[in-house]
Parts: C-alpha cells; sequence; structure tokens
C-alpha cells in the first residue's frame, strides 16, 4: 500500500459513516462549518507528509527507539494536526499494552503489532475511545442500572465479538478512519464483559457520532486561534458493533484491563505535556506583548505575574525533559516515558493553568472581552475613533492592540479558550488519575527512609 494524499484523504470519508451535528446527520462533512477547518488541516497534513512508493510511511508511525528518538516524536508531534497526534499516541498506547501483556498474551500482542502495521500501510488516522459514559459513578459496571454505560461484549461469535456501548469526547472520532478502543479503567473478576479492547472502522454497521465543536460558525479575524485551529469531538454511540478476531485485543481478561488504561493514559499525558510547554510559553508572550502595548511592562505586579508564568512554562518544559531523560526500553527495544515524570508533568501543568490564564487576564484588561470587532475597526465612520482610542503609545497604534485583545480572548475567554481550561483538567483521565499513577510510581520507600534520619529512627 502507499501513503495517501490530502485528496485522497477527503475521498476516504466518503464511507458510509454516520455522523451528526446540530440535530441533523451530515452527509458531506467538508461542506459543513463544524468540520470544514479540521479536513482542511488533516489534508494539508497528508500532502505535506505524501511521499510516493510502496515503502514509505509517515513519522507519526515512529516507535521510538532511545530517549533521542522519543524527543524528536515530541517535537514533531507539535506541528501535526490532532488527529494525527491521536493516532501516534493511540497506536504507542496499544503497543505499550502489547509490551506489557505479552509474556501471558503473545496472540493479542501479536494482533496488536499485525494492527499497527495494518495503519501504517493503508495511511489510516485512529483516535483513541476509552471514557466511556459510565452512569453512576459510585457503582461498578456490572452494579449499573443500564449495564451498557460501560462500553461491553454482548455477543462471543466464533470470529469474533459483538460490543455495545458509547464512548464520549472522543476527539476528532468523526474525521478519522479508526476506533481504538479500551476499558476506561480496571475491571474486576465478575466484569469479564467489560474487560474489552478492540479496533474499529469508524464506517462500521452500527457506530453513530454525535459531535460538538468550539469552532466559530464563520472564520472570522475576530477569532485569530480557533478560526484556524479546531477539531470536533465525538460522542460515540456502538450499537452492538462486530469486531472480528484480528481486531480484539482483550476479551475478559480482566487482569489485563488496567494495562490499556494505564498505556493510554501515559502516551495521551505525554502529549498533553509536549503541547501544554509550547501554550505556556504562548501565555507568557501574549502577556508580554499586551503589557508593552498597554505601556505597564516595567510595573513591578506586572513583572512579578509574567516571572511567575516564565517559571510556570520553565518547569512544565523540565517534567517533560525529565519524562524523556528517564524513558526505558521495552524487551522489544521501544521506549517508553517515566511514569513519574509524565504524571507529575501533566499534573502540575494542568492543575496551575488557570492560575496562568488569571495572570494574563489580570495584566491585559477588560478590553480582552470588549475590544471592537476588526469589522468595526475597518468601518469607514466609527474605524478611525476605534483606532484613535485603542492606540496608546508611538509604535503601539489602535488595531494591532485591538488584534491582540482578540488573541489573548479567543485562546483563553471565550468558546476555544472555555474549551481549553476544562480539557487542561479533563484530558488525559482527569487531575485524580495523574495523582494516583503519579503516587504508584514514587520511590516512598527511599522518601521513608529519609523521614526515619531526620527523626533518628533506625530503619528496621
Ligand atoms: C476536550 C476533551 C477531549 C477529550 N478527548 C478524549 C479522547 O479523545 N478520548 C477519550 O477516551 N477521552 C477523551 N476525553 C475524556 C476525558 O478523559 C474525561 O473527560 C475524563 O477522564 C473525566 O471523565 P468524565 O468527563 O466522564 O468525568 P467524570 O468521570 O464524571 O469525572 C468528574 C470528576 O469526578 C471525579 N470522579 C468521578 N468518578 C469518581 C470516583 N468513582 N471516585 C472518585 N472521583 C470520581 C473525577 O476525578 C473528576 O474530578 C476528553 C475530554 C475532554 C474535555
Amino acid at each position: 500500500m502507499a501513503m495517501m494524499t490530502g485528496g485522497e484523504y477527503l475521498a476516504s470519508l466518503d464511507d458510509g459513516r454516520r455522523v451528526f451535528a446540530d440535530g441533523q446527520e451530515i452527509k458531506d462533512l467538508s461542506a459543513h462549518p463544524q468540520f470544514a477547518t479540521a479536513l482542511d488541516l488533516i489534508a494539508a497534513g497528508y500532502d505535506e507528509h505524501h511521499r510516493p512508493g510502496e515503502d514509505a510511511c509517515g513519522p507519526y508511525f515512529a516507535i521510538p527507539r532511545s530517549r533521542d528518538e522519543l524527543k524528536r516524536l515530541l517535537e514533531e508531534l507539535l506541528h501535526w494536526d490532532m488527529v494525527t497526534v491521536t493516532t501516534s499516541q493511540g497506536l504507542l498506547a496499544l503497543l505499550t499494552a502489547a509490551a506489557r501483556i505479552r509474556p501471558s498474551s503473545e496472540e493479542y500482542a501479536r494482533r496488536i503489532e499485525a494492527y499497527f502495521e495494518y495503519c501504517k500501510d493503508n495511511d489510516l488516522r485512529c483516535v483513541q475511545a476509552i471514557t466511556d459514559a459510565k452512569g453512576d459513578r459510585m457503582r461498578s459496571p456490572g452494579a449499573q442500572d443500564d449495564p451498557d454505560v460501560y462500553t461491553r461484549i454482548v455477543e462471543r461469535r466464533p470470529d469474533g465479538i459483538v460490543v455495545r456501548g458509547a464512548k464520549l469526547h472522543i476527539s476528532s472520532a468523526a474525521v478519522s478512519h479508526e476506533l481504538v478502543v479500551m476499558p476506561t479503567k480496571k475491571m474486576k473478576p465478575g466484569e469479564e464483559d467489560w474487560a474489552v479492547a478492540c479496533a474499529i472502522p469508524v464506517n462500521s454497521p452500527g457506530v453513530r457520532i454525535v459531535n460538538t465543536n468550539y469552532a466559530p460558525r464563520e472564520r472570522t479575524p475576530d477569532f485569530p486561534h480557533s478560526s484556524r485551529h479546531n477539531m470536533p469531538e465525538g460522542f460515540v454511540i456502538l450499537d452492538d458493533v462486530f469486531v472480528p478476531n484480528e481486531r480484539v485485543f482483550l476479551a475478559g481478561e480482566t487482569e489485563h484491563s488496567a494495562t490499556f488504561a494505564h498505556s493510554l493514559g501515559l502516551w495521551e499525558r505525554l502529549g498533553g505535556t509536549a503541547h501544554l510547554v509550547e501554550i505556556g510559553d504562548t501565555l507568557v508572550g501574549l502577556a508580554q506583548l499586551i503589557a508593552e502595548a498597554n505601556g505597564t511592562e516595567r510595573v513591578s505586579h506586572i513583572r512579578e505575574k509574567i516571572a511567575e508564568m516564565i517559571i510556570y512554562a520553565t518547569l512544565v518544559r523540565a517534567g517533560l525533559e525529565a519524562a524523556i531523560a528517564n524513558a526505558e526500553p521495552s524487551p522489544e527495544g521501544w521506549y517508553f516515558p517515566s511514569e513519574l515524570f509524565t504524571n507529575a508533568a501533566k499534573h502540575f501543568g494542568a492543575a496551575e493553568f488557570s492560575a496562568m490564564v488569571r495572570h494574563l487576564h489580570d495584566i491585559g484588561g477588560g478590553s480582552i472581552v470588549t475590544a471592537p470587532s476588526i469589522a468595526d475597526l475597518e468601518h469607514e465612520e466609527i474605524g478611525p475613533a476605534i483606532r484613535k482610542y485603542m492606540r496608546t503609545k508611538e509604535g503601539v497604534d489602535g488595531e494591532y492592540r485591538t488584534r491582540l485583545f482578540h488573541a489573548i480572548r479567543d485562546y483563553t475567554a471565550d468558546a476555544f479558550g472555555g474549551w481549553q481550561l476544562v480539557t487542561m483538567l479533563q484530558s488525559g483521565g482527569g487531575l485524580y488519575a495523574q495523582r494516583l499513577v503519579a503516587r504508584k510510581h514514587y520511590p516512598m520507600d527511599k522518601a521513608k527512609a529519609l523521614g526515619l534520619k531526620v527523626a533518628g529512627i533506625p530503619e528496621n
């Protein structure tokens, strides 16, 4: 097989998939405002990476075999669209799970590797479908009023399984080819039907995807970031979907269910931290630019806030570097990042994010949400007055400053900004999950020994 061009990717979506948005079924994704930008971005990514030849494949199918390769992958990932990022993360998570379960489940590990080659050979895009509807949070899957609120196996056949359930908040599902389905959490004995991992093509009979998107419905210059960077989030309904044996990676082995969830969490949080580094630097840049435009960059409390933002961005970067520097090889020679540093860095970056946004809003001023639109700025009659009163000094004209305010609003205080605030907290399984994993991998014995030393109590 060969790599796809952007045009071939767009044509590949005309495959009978069932996609809904704004109360309608969408037949032509490229003609709908919720999908147009995403499709442009993904198609451009296909064209950028495209190389001819049967053996050509994109860098997003690389498996890091050293710490340097892992670092390079994370640097490249920042330039990819979201569905290309989820392809890399989702497949690396599957391979991580394969490496961890291989000693007891050689056949599942073989199927995962074969699936990885299939996606690579066909240049497919995958999404990570792990989060279930979950019903009553205090009840286990088997104790729910409705057993379908955690995705489950409803039929086992000689040639495969039939699954039912829903996967919520699945980024880019409608514009991808494959759903990488994993259990949302550890399943206990008795919950075998919910211990299911598999791969499902988006156009499989029984799959329906309902979409939301923060994208502005019109691509206007008042939304300089979100009009150019947005992806749909999918509410994926799995209505008795048949999965052939070759695409089943877990079907009842409860002891491995957490392995899949943790493997996905690791890669999702690593990618999230890599993005957070860039987001942290962007917040610093916006704060410094607007302070300079307002003439407040030398005021002491403004300088202190920007210094705090610099320390935040630098510590997130340090956590990412440590996650890579402490990566360990699997028996296959694949390098996986450090669980402890990945989870600690992601938690720190996510938990402190809203405080950094607060600093930016504090520094910027009210025009972040009240600056007139660019169309008003271009109006023959009122435009000159807006430019006059938005101007601050020599070198800072009204349009420049207004555009900065629009960028800050769009990036941190409007639909995209709200999406980003919530996403920081919830993506990668939420803060609680990151605390759990960090705790599990922290060298507690060493810390206790230090505590005993201070207390002057012998260790044993
Ligand atoms: C924009 C966005 C994109 C996302 N993309 C993806 C994706 O591509 N694929 C994917 O699979 N998922 C994705 N997610 C889902 C994300 O992982 C979840 O939102 C997250 O795991 C929280 O689950 P929830 O939203 O169901 O909230 P809940 O599980 O209801 O959690 C809400 C709060 O309650 C707490 N809580 C819930 N149950 C318990 C309990 N039993 N004990 C203690 N505390 C509890 C949680 O810790 C959290 O603080 C995405 C989320 C967002 C916002």
